[in-house]
């Protein structure tokens, strides 16, 4: 949809600027046009050839053909040549991102959100202290922006860090992170991995607690698993996403029962390749997904156990995600509009639409003719500014 860019006083004012012969109003301070780039939304929509945006501060003001919106005068505008123009991704499933280095790689190569799906801690005493880092980090654009799900919720020696040992104890102390400012709920229901089994676990009636606790303030539940079994309790229970694609085959009505709850699916190809999982069995499991109408999120599950993980773009997700059919668009959308929904910030990001924040990647090569192209990164813009940029003369 085109939007046009300046109002109609603005014109009015423009006329009566020349009738008494002072200068035309420059554009407010600040503003910054990418003209000439071909635009992927985000949304799904066509790409748009010969596109404009216009940023001003931190956010889009104006996204659409360059003979539907107006260049304001005065602009910083920068001319792609042709390039293409994503919204910034987000890797909806990371640890430590409260590690300046690890925010600024992300940043710097495009994904410019991460969900971070729980502290690693063997306690669980530091939330507040964490959270301030959150939102210190957020202040700066040259940092990959942070959405956190605070500690994992589990019962004792179970899988995660915050402990419960009732539906009670669930409900308060999901109650209680909340009440810090975590911006959704993470549960785990697993058996244990990598030579360990029999692992305690939350009890329906605790998961129910949590749940209905999170859904009440707004805020989503992202639930771990690795096995079928508990992949269809936490989907029957109505979790917002699952994270991990579960290593063993998953019945057609648990992916039913995903899709008419429409609980999106967070693969993490990669830590499963790190354990060793086998992953053709994980491809099959998302290309069952997706023949329901199944939608994914990207999701690399950095930190989230041994081996080499990707900061920046990560690849390896993209690659199998493709190799279980999904398409460049989609593929896309599960980086973009998706992240954005399972990290509960949809409304400022995932997009590139007029109102939301100026998260925005440019590559030199169309995506959708091959998704290796998202590997040439020619500028990254974060919340307005630009903090990468191989197009511009230093
Ligand atoms: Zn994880």
């Amino acid at each position: 949809m085109a939007i046009k860019m300046l109002p109609k006083w603005l014109g009015i004012v423009s006329f009566l600027a020349l009738l008494y012969g002072c200068a035309a109003p420059a554009a407010p301070q600040n503003t910054l046009v990418l003209r000439n780039g071909l635009l992927i939304d985000g949304a799904g929509a066509e790409p748009l050839p010969n596109a404009v945006v216009v940023i001003q501060g931190e956010r889009i003001t104006a996204v659409g053909a360059s003979d539907a919106i107006e260049i304001p005068p005065g602009a910083r505008v920068i001319d792609l040549q042709g390039a293409v123009i994503l919204p910034g991704f987000i890797n909806a499933h990371v640890h430590y991102a409260y590690d300046k280095k690890n925010l600024q790689a992300w940043a710097y190569g495009g994904v410019t959100t991460v969900r971070d799906e729980g502290i690693i801690s063997s306690s669980a005493n530091d939330l507040k202290k964490y959270l301030a880092q959150r939102d210190a980090n957020n202040q700066n654009p040259k940092y990959a922006r942070v959405a956190a799900a605070g500690y994992m919720i589990t019962v004792p020696g179970g899988y995660g860090s915050l402990f419960v040992n009732s539906p009670e104890e669930a409900r308060q102390q999901t109650l209680a992170e909340l009440d810090a400012g975590v911006d959704l709920i993470k549960i785990s229901l697993e058996d244990g991995y990598a030579g360990t089994t029999g692992l305690p676990k939350l009890s329906d009636e605790e998961i129910g607690a949590i749940i209905t606790a999170a859904h009440e303030r707004g805020k989503r539940v992202s639930g771990h698993i690795t096995q079928a079994r508990y992949l269809q309790i936490l989907a029957a229970a109505g979790v917002d996403d699952i994270a991990h694609i579960a290593y063993d085959p998953v019945a057609a009505e648990a992916w039913a029962t995903m899709v008419s709850k429409n609980i999106y699916l967070v693969p993490t190809f990669t830590v499963l390749r790190n354990y060793g999982a086998p992953i053709a069995n994980c491809t099959a499991n998302l290309e069952n997904f997706l023949a329901q109408g199944g939608q994914a999120a990207l999701g690399s599950d950095y930190g989230g156990g041994p081996g080499d993980f990707e900061l920046g773009i990560p690849m390896y997700e993209i690659e199998q995600m493709s190799a279980a059919g999904m398409s460049p668009m989609q593929i896309i959308l599960a980086s973009t509009r998706n992240a954005a929904i399972v990290s509960g910030i949809e409304q400022e990001t995932g997009t590139l639409v007029a109102g939301k924040l100026a998260d925005i990647l440019v590559v030199a090569q169309n995506p959708l003719d091959d998704l290796q192209n998202l590997r040439a990164i020619q500028m990254v813009i974060h919340g307005g500014t630009i903090i990468r940029s191989e197009l511009l003369q230093p």
